[in-house]
C-alpha cells in the first residue's frame, strides 16, 4: 500500500504579500510561482521584497 505524503493544510506561500494557499501536496514553502522565481534568483527576490 502506497502512502501519499501530505503537508499541513492551509499553509500560505512564504513570499511577502503572496496570498497563495499551498496545496497539501506541495511540500515547498512557496507557491509554484515563487518557488520558480526563488530557485532562479533567491538573492534577487530577497532584495526586491524589502
Ligand atoms: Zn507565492
Amino acid at each position: 500500500m502506497k502512502k501519499v505524503k501530505t503537508s499541513y493544510k492551509g499553509r500560505k506561500c512564504k513570499f511577502p504579500h503572496c496570498k497563495h494557499i499551498l496545496s497539501i501536496y506541495n511540500h515547498e514553502e512557496y507557491c509554484h510561482v515563487h518557488l520558480n522565481l526563488n530557485m532562479l534568483s533567491s538573492n534577487f527576490i530577497l532584495a526586491k521584497a524589502k
